[in-house]
C-alpha cells in the first residue's frame, strides 16, 4: 500500500494573463511549487473566471483550453493546455459536496484562470485538472465551508488549486501608481489576517469598508482564496510565497497552505 502525502493547497494570485508567458518573479515562484511539492495524482481548481448560478464541476475527459480575454498578443491565443480531465474526481467532488447538488459540466473546459498560472507549475500538462465553478448567489461564508468539505481531496493525492486577486479593480488600473492607498491597506489586512490564521477576518472581508468595496468591487477574484483558507486543516503551516501589487490596483499575493 502505498503512502499518499497530503497535499498542499495554493491561491495564485493571477493577474494578468501574460504571466502564461512572461518570465517574472511570480511566475518562478509558480515554477518552484513543482520540484517542492510531491507530484499530485490530480488538480481541483477555483478559478475567478468561472461564476455561475449554482455549483458546477467540470466532468469531461478532456477539457478545452478556453481563451476568455481580449486585447492581448497572439501569443496568448495561441496557448493550448491539454491537461486531461478526471471524471472520477469530478464525481468525487459532487459527492463530498452532497446534499448540494452539483452539476456535472460537459462544457466548459479550462479558463485562463486555471491554465495561465498551472502552465508555469506543471507544463506539460500531464496532470488532469478538474475545475469547481463559483456560484455567485452565495456570501463569502460558503465559499469557506466548500473549502472545508474538499479538504478531505488533499489526503488522496489532489492539489487544490484557487486563482484569482486579493485586490482586483481592473477600472482603477494606473501604470504610474505602486499601489493605491485603499489598495495597500486591505492587502496588508487581509495578508496579517491569513498570515495569522483569522481567517473570519478574511471572510467577513467587506466589514473593512470603503477599502473593500474599492479592492473587491466585485468579488469573482477574491472568493477562489477562500476555498484555500477552508481547506486548512490543524495548525498547518500558511505561507505568503509571492506579493506585489501590479498597477496599483492588482495584488499579486500567493498563498501557500500545508506542503
Ligand atoms: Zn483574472
Amino acid at each position: 500500500m502505498s503512502v499518499i502525502t497530503r497535499m498542499p493547497a495554493i491561491f495564485y494570485g493571477h493577474g494578468s494573463p501574460m504571466n502564461a508567458i512572461e518570465d517574472n518573479p511570480y511566475t518562478r515562484t509558480w515554477e518552484s511549487f513543482a520540484t517542492r511539492f510531491a507530484r499530485p495524482k490530480a488538480i481541483l481548481a477555483i478559478s475567478a473566471h468561472w461564476t455561475t448560478r449554482g455549483t458546477a464541476v467540470t466532468a469531461m475527459a478532456a477539457p478545452k483550453t478556453i481563451h476568455d480575454f481580449g486585447g492581448f498578443p497572439q501569443a496568448l491565443f495561441d496557448i493550448s493546455y491539454p491537461a486531461p480531465g478526471d471524471p472520477a474526481l469530478a464525481a468525487r467532488v459532487a459527492h463530498l459536496l452532497a446534499p448540494l447538488p452539483v452539476h456535472l459540466d460537459q462544457q466548459w473546459g479550462l479558463d485562463h484562470g486555471t491554465w495561465s498560472v498551472l502552465i508555469k507549475t506543471y507544463p506539460k500538462a500531464d496532470i488532469p485538472v478538474v475545475q469547481l465553478s463559483l456560484d455567485m448567489t452565495q456570501p463569502a461564508a460558503y465559499h469557506f465551508a466548500l473549502g472545508q468539505k474538499l479538504a478531505a481531496l488533499r489526503d488522496e493525492g489532489v492539489l487544490i488549486v484557487a486563482s484569482g486577486n486579493v485586490v482586483h479593480n481592473l477600472g482603477r488600473m494606473d501604470p504610474r501608481s505602486s499601489g493605491f492607498d485603499w489598495a495597500q491597506r486591505f492587502n496588508l489586512a487581509m495578508r496579517t489576517a491569513i498570515a495569522s490564521g483569522q481567517f473570519e477576518q478574511v471572510v467577513n472581508y467587506d466589514s473593512l469598508g470603503q477599502d473593500a468595496t474599492l479592492s473587491v468591487p466585485t468579488s469573482e477574484h477574491f472568493l477562489p482564496l477562500l476555498y484555500v483558507l477552508g481547506a486548512k486543516t490543524g495548525d498547518e503551516a500558511i505561507e505568503i510565497t509571492t506579493e506585489g501589487m501590479e498597477l496599483g490596483a492588482i495584488s499579486m499575493m500567493s498563498v501557500v497552505i500545508g506542503g
